[in-house]
């Protein structure tokens, strides 16, 4: 059986997704470079239970490195690749853009040429609720919402989405670009929100709240988000875009209320101005990905917090 090649298999969705596969019956193929955007050895950690099952095999290297990227395609023969390594986050992005255009658009065009050259069939990129940016048209739609990224984060990712567009019209790579809406739960990055509220909360420390409060997310729990990626591994061929969220929006107040609460903690917050980058508000319209893929998401905020926090709380030095 051929392995699922996963891409940045040791991140937040990566080693969740290898182990629910692996859980499947499934061989990966993980992919990684360990990079140092936060500590490599959470990554290692991550992927621990992965790497005691023999149907999980690690290559440690870089995704803009198309010899090795070759050599391991070739090896061990991935028919469905799921891309998700990247270099993640919207406000570092504006500091090193050029960086994020390497890794996020450089290294999925490798990945892509590399996989029409050794027989992949079907192409699954990570995308991101960050192409819309500050679209008003909410709830975001694949098919009516204009993208229009104020990030250069969101706009590797819009390049991302039409450089897997362009491969499938060009040689019929089946192509699937998710558009994941914030997400969260067990092993999620530590300088996300939630994460970090938890962390700041647990120290005694306040949590910079940015513009009035009034912003607001889409937040989506991991388990939801892995469903959706798997439930794309059987589409039929073809090429199409979906996105993955809650489609439950909650303020930035509500959301740091959400956190103390389940921390038992009280909370504390200090005001800074708007960051530019930062979406207003990001809905997920998540019509066609009920339709197509049976995506539902069923874990609500709450009870996704309740599960954060009881990992959270069983992490060293918490
Ligand atoms: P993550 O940073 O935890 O995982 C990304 C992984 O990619 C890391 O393990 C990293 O070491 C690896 N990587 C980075 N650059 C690499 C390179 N050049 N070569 C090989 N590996 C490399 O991030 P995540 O939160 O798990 O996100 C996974 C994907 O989902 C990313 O593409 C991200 O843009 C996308 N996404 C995530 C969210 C979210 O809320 N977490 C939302 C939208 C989209």
């Amino acid at each position: 059986m051929p392995p699922i090649c996963i891409t940045g298999c040791a991140g937040f969705i990566g080693s969740q997704l290898s182990e629910r596969l692996l859980g499947e019956g499934k061989a990966v193929l993980g992919v990684d470079s360990f990079d140092d955007y936060y500590a490599p050895e959470i990554k290692r950690n991550n992927l621990r239970d992965c790497l005691a099952t023999k149907r999980f095999h690690l290559a440690e290297g870089d995704i803009r490195d198309g010899r090795f990227l070759e050599a391991i395609f070739r090896k061990h023969r991935p028919r469905i690749v799921v891309h998700l390594a990247a270099r993640a986050g919207v406000r570092p992005s504006m500091e090193k853009p050029l960086l994020y255009e390497q890794v996020n658009v450089g290294g999925t065009v490798q990945i892509l040429e590399v996989s029409r050259q050794t027989g992949v069939e079907k192409f699954i990129f990570g995308s991101s609720s960050s192409v819309y940016g500050s679209s008003p048209d909410v709830p975001f739609s694949e098919e009516r919402t204009k993208p229009e990224p104020i990030s250069p984060y969101g706009a590797t990712k819009l390049a991302g989405e039409a450089m897997c567009d362009t491969y499938h019209r060009l040689y019929g790579l089946s192509v699937t670009n998710l558009r994941f809406f914030t997400v969260y739960g067990p092993r999620q990055r530590p300088e996300m929100a939630i994460h970090k509220f938890a962390r700041l909360l647990t120290e005694g420390k306040a949590i910079p709240r940015f513009g009035d409060g009034t912003t607001a997310r889409d937040y989506t729990f991991i388990d939801d988000i892995v469903d959706g990626i798997v439930a794309s591994l059987a589409l039929p061929a073809g090429c199409e875009t979906f996105n993955l969220g809650n489609s439950q929006p909650i303020s930035l107040t509500g959301l740091i209320n959400l956190v103390a609460v389940q921390l038992g903690l009280p909370v504390k917050t200090e005001s800074h101005p708007e960051q530019p980058g930062d979406a207003r508000k990001t809905h997920a319209d998540i019509s066609k990905s009920q339709k197509m893929l049976g995506y539902i998401p069923k874990v609500k905020l709450e009870d996704g917090i309740g599960r954060f926090v009881d990992w959270f709380r069983q992490q060293p030095g918490t």
